[in-house]
């Protein structure tokens, strides 16, 4: 446990500071709150956020990559097809796990859609329409 805190300007005037440790290495930080006293758990996620040892650094990586990806899957599919971005949002988090390789979707009318993960660990997004014509007569 650090003995220093790293402190905060304070930007509202009618706030409150109080204090949240690194959940990873126990390092301090003033957190500024405006909606009251938080508790130690949400001060602790607020210090962790903050905080540059590389437990916590990792931690804001996966973060950064569950919102990229979670944006670019509603991007692209929350306004047509909102049954493939429940189906793709939860296997996200299955692909984050490490656990499953790829998910792919394909929707009544149509619509693909897959989530995987590159060679970079980077979560790629793809959204297909196949123009495929049949005739049966
Ligand atoms: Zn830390």
């Amino acid at each position: 446990m650090s003995e220093t805190v790293i402190p905060i300007n304070r930007q509202y005037e009618d706030s409150e500071i109080q204090y949240g440790a690194c959940r990873y290495c126990g390092q301090m930080f003033q957190i500024e709150t405006l909606t009251g006293i938080c508790s130690d758990e949400t001060l602790d996620d607020a210090a962790t956020a903050k905080c540059g040892c590389p437990e916590a650094e990792q931690e804001q990586h996966a973060k950064r990559r569950r919102e990229r990806a979670t944006k670019a899957i509603s991007e692209l599919f929350q306004e047509d097809e909102p049954e493939a971005e429940a189906l793709l949002l939860s296997g996200l988090e299955h692909v984050l796990a490490g656990k499953i390789g790829s998910v792919q979707v394909q929707s009544a009318s149509g619509v693909k859609g897959k989530i995987s993960e590159n060679a970079k660990g980077n979560i790629k997004v793809e959204r297909n329409v196949s123009q495929k014509t049949i005739r049966e007569s």
